[in-house]
């Protein structure tokens, strides 16, 4: 099995009707950026940089960050997208005391980009480190937990004065450096159309898009029996996060656990995923399941599946995708 999957390793994902895929690695250190490409990923989908802010007091500086981060774009063959901090919630660290009270409900609180935006010197001093770092490879900015345009510009905004600023200082930069917009909070899937028009790319992650679309904590055992990446609400949600972005022609990528789960290949082939960002354990299974797939017949499968109003109907459509 092992040694069957071994012989696709230096094969690239392109299905049987001859349309190239992209197959990523999700990363939390920068060791693991060479493991990633010895498992057959392009490059890094998703580089989780909280990592950085564990197990320790105090928060960590620019020239800190900046080594890390200099450290992993280095090590990657190919693109390479770093979230920006993504605290709170489900991902506490213990400096994290020093950035507030915790609220009553942090799934719905002061998380990720809300918290970056309110703490400026935090975020600003992390957008340093990663456009300092951008020269020495393929670096994309990702951010994370996007509720709306607004919220994306004021973001954007101080990446651009960072970016002057670091310019003025003569600092050397990578030309461009894309900015794009997780989608994994239902409001942001339903403007992506809008938010289309701001951000260089998506990323759907689907583990907080599920837990968010849901209404269930994605750490609560109580209720992980409702977890379904396959509720119709949750996949209509990616799929018009999928169809915004082809229709603006911005890269579309899925970094959420689904991406990385051999049952959903086909079914995010047939809704027109085109970028998957996973576990590097699972790339070459991922890919096999791409060879396989003709993605005219699973796409036509995906729609008609996608336009039925009855329950049963949809999961034995869903079901004849997958097989
Ligand atoms: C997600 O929410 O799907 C995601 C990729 O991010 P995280 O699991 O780190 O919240
Ligand atoms: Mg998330």
């Amino acid at each position: 099995e092992r040694a069957q999957l071994d012989l696709i390793r230096d094969q690239p994902p392109v299905s049987r009707d001859g349309v190239k895929i992209r197959l990523l690695a999700n990363i939390e250190l920068p060791e693991d950026a060479a493991h990633a490409a010895g498992m057959g990923a392009e490059g890094v989908g998703l580089y989780r940089t909280e990592f950085l802010y564990m197990n320790r007091k105090d928060l960590p500086g620019e020239e800190e960050q900046y080594d890390a981060y200099a450290k992993v774009v280095s090590a990657v063959q190919g693109p390479i997208t770093i979230r920006t901090l993504d605290l709170g919630a489900d991902k506490q660290v213990d400096s994290g005391a020093r950035l507030g009270p915790t609220p009553n409900n942090p799934a719905l609180g002061l998380r990720a980009i809300r918290l970056c935006l309110k703490e400026p010197e935090l975020f600003r001093t992390q957008v340093r480190a990663l456009l300092r770092a951008s020269r020495f490879g393929q670096m994309k900015i990702m951010l994370p937990m996007i509720s709306s345009v607004g919220e994306f510009r004021q973001a954007l905004a101080v990446i651009e004065s960072a970016r002057a600023q670091l310019l003025r200082e003569g600092q050397v930069l990578a030309d461009d450096v894309p900015v794009g917009a997780m989608i994994e909070v239902p409001a942001a899937a339903l403007a992506a159309p809008m938010l289309a028009r701001v951000a260089r790319f998506f990323s759907i992650g689907t583990n907080d898009l599920i837990q968010y679309t849901l209404a269930i904590d994605r750490v609560d055992d109580e209720v992980n029996y409702l977890y379904d990446p396959l509720h119709p609400a949750v996949l209509q949600l990616i799929q018009r996060t999928i169809e915004a972005g082809v229709r603006a022609g911005i890269p579309v990528t899925m970094c959420g656990e689904m991406a990385g789960d051999v049952r959903y290949t086909r079914l995010l082939l047939g809704l027109g995923l085109q970028e998957f960002s996973m576990h590097p354990a699972n790339v070459l299974e991922v890919k096999r399941a791409v060879l396989d797939a003709d993605l005219r017949e699973l796409h036509a499968k995906a729609l008609r599946m996608l336009a039925s109003a009855d329950v049963e109907e949809q999961q034995s459509l869903i079901a004849a995708i997958g097989r």
